[in-house]
Order: structure tokens, then C-alpha cells, then sequence
């Protein structure tokens, strides 16, 4: 806390505050200066990386397609996670630069996969979208302009929406949501579960996909899971069927989890039991495999 010595107006800081608020700081100042970097170079970035994380059927563990996840290759500090910056660039509103950037480079690389491997076109690719979108305009503009340049097919783009962020802006988000959904992009509900969960909002946006949180999914490992533990996930999925939306589980870990989430009909999962997030050269090697069991 900033304290006011009673004699003027200098303020005293303590060590912690300032440390916090200097970190924070420098933050900001380098995400600025490698999206400065990343949008006068073609979109590459020294330090930036897109991660890749697959998203399976689970009766037959086919691979359906990718989440992007951003990860930051620092020199000094190592690979940094999303929850070390995303806040920061939430508050700053760098978070629009970055989810551009996450965006058109993962659209360039599923581009690439396709190519490459043309047995797997149906391939999709996920990615966040933050709320600040609701708040400027440009989204449209921006994601016509790299359908444009990558010509994938909207169908196989996904993108992942928490409540809290339609919530904020209402009557924005409906009118973008709608607009992406008319272009052909898939729009998911991110975290289900966590937030308000109001079920209005299932109805008043145009949401294709649920993916359940996985504080829902966790209780379903284990080898004697408690009916009552199963209950959530189970609603969800009878919401989501009632409603004619397709569901993810998020955070799946264990097989025990994979037996139970099919006796209650979830279609899809996500989780460190079949894969961390990948680079784009590990993801490669995935596709190779994914390839070779078709
Ligand atoms: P999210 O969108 O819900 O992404 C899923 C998170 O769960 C990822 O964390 C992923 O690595 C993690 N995860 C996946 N499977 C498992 C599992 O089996 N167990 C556990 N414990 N975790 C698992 P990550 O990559 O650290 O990202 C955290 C959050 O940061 C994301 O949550 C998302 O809200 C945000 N984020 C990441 N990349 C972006 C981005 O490009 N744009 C925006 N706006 N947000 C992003
Ligand atoms: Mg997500
Ligand atoms: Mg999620
Ligand atoms: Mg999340």
C-alpha cells in the first residue's frame, strides 16, 4: 500500500508493492515490444510460441483437433505460463494483440497441417478469445482478413469463450458472436461451469460447443467415484444433448475419468492423459502417428 507520511505528499512504498508493481510493469513493457517486434516481422516472434494441445473422440481416441495455447520463451526466465502474463494483458488490453497473434499463427500452421496431411483435413483448430474484443471494434475485420490469407474453411475454426467475458458486454458480444457464427466459426463455451453458468446464455449466444471445466471433470478419477460426484458432468451433458450442442471435457487425466465420461455420453476430451500442449515440432510428430493409425 502506498501510505502518505503526514508531513506532504510523499508517499512511502513497501518493498513488496513496488516489487509486484515493477514486475508487473516490466511485463507490459516487454509484451509490447514483442508484439511491436512480432507485427513488423510477418507475424514471428522471438519469444512468443503457440502451443498445441490435441482434443480426442473418446470412444475411439481419434484425434478431432487442437487447442492453441500461448507460451513465453523468455531468455532469462524460461517457458513462462499463461497464468504468469494473460492477466496482465487482460488489464492492459494487450490481450487483443495477443490473441491476434495466437491466432494467425496458429491459422498459418493448421494451414501447413493440411497440406501435409491431407488424410487429416477435418482438423480443427481452437483458440481463446478474450472479452476486450467485445469492447473495440476490429475482430471482424481482422478475422476476414486471415481467412483471406490462410483460406481455411471457418468450419474447422473454433473459438473459446469464458461467461465471464460475454457477461461484461452483453449486447456486443451477442451481435460478434453472431456475425462469427454467420462467417462459419464454431463458438465454445470456455470453463463451463465456473462462472455464472446462467442458463439463459446458453440460449441468447450462439454457442456450438461446451467444454466442462475440468474442477468437474477431477472428481470422475479414481476407481470408486460416488454417484453424486458424476451428477454435474452428467447434467451438463444432458443440457448440452437437449440443446443440440457438442461437449468437451476439459482436463482429463486418468482412464478412470475416460470410463466414466462415456457411460454419462461425453464425445470429447482434452487432458494430460493424451497430451500436454505441444510445440509446433512435437505436434508435427503427433500428426505423423495420428496419420499412420488411420
Ligand atoms: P483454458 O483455455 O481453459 O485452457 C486449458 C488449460 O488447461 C491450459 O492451461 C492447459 O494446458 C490446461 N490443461 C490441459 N489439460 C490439462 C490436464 O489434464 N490437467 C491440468 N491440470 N491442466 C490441463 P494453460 O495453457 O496454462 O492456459 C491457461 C489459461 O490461459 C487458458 O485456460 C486460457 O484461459 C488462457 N490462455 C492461454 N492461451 C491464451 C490465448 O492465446 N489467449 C487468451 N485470451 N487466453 C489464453
Ligand atoms: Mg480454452
Ligand atoms: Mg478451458
Ligand atoms: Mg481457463
Amino acid at each position: 500500500r502506498a501510505k502518505s507520511t503526514g508531513s506532504g505528499n510523499q508517499k512511502i512504498f513497501d518493498i513488496s508493492m513496488h516489487t509486484a508493481a515493477f514486475q508487473q510493469l516490466k511485463i507490459e513493457t516487454d509484451l509490447r515490444r514483442l508484439f511491436d517486434q512480432a507485427e513488423a516481422s510477418t507475424g514471428n516472434s522471438s519469444e512468443l510460441l503457440v502451443y498445441y494441445q490435441p482434443i480426442l473422440a473418446l470412444d475411439t481416441l481419434v484425434l478431432q483437433g487442437f487447442e492453441a495455447l500461448i507460451r513465453w520463451q523468455h531468455p532469462q526466465k524460461g517457458l513462462i505460463a499463461p497464468i504468469e502474463f494473460v492477466p496482465i494483458a487482460e488489464e492492459t488490453g494487450l490481450i487483443v494483440r495477443l490473441d491476434r497473434w495466437v491466432i494467425t499463427t496458429a491459422y498459418r500452421q493448421l494451414s501447413l497441417w493440411q497440406q501435409q496431411f491431407p488424410a487429416l483435413d477435418s482438423l480443427f483448430m481452437s483458440v481463446n478469445l478474450s472479452g476486450k474484443h467485445f469492447e473495440r471494434p476490429g475482430l471482424l475485420t481482422f478475422m476476414d482478413r486471415v481467412l483471406e490469407e490462410t483460406a481455411l474453411n471457418p468450419s474447422n475454426l473454433k473459438l473459446e469463450i469464458t461467461e465471464t467475458a460475454v457477461i461484461k458486454n452483453p449486447e456486443s458480444a451477442a451481435i460478434i458472436l453472431n456475425q462469427l457464427q454467420l462467417r462459419g466459426f464454431q463458438i465454445c463455451l470456455d470453463d463451463f461451469g465456473t462462472g455464472y453458468s446462467s442458463l439463459s446464455y446458453l440460449q441468447a449466444f450462439p454457442f456450438q460447443v461446451i467444454k466442462i471445466d475440468r474442477s468437474f471433470v477431477h472428481p470422475l478419477g479414481g476407481i470408486l467415484t460416488p454417484k453424486n460426484k458424476t451428477l454435474i458432468v452428467k447434467s451438463i451433458v444432458n443440457l448440452g444433448n437437449t440443446l443440440g450442442l457438442s461437449i468437451v471435457a476439459e482436463g482429463v487425466e486418468q482412464w478412470e475419468q475416460v470410463t466414466h465420461l462415456k457411460s454419462l455420453n461425453c464425445p470429447y476430451g482434452q487432458g494430460y492423459l493424451f497430451s500436454k500442449p505441444m510445440n509446433t515440432d512435437d505436434t508435427t510428430a503427433f500428426l505423423i502417428e495420428a496419420q499412420q493409425a488411420l
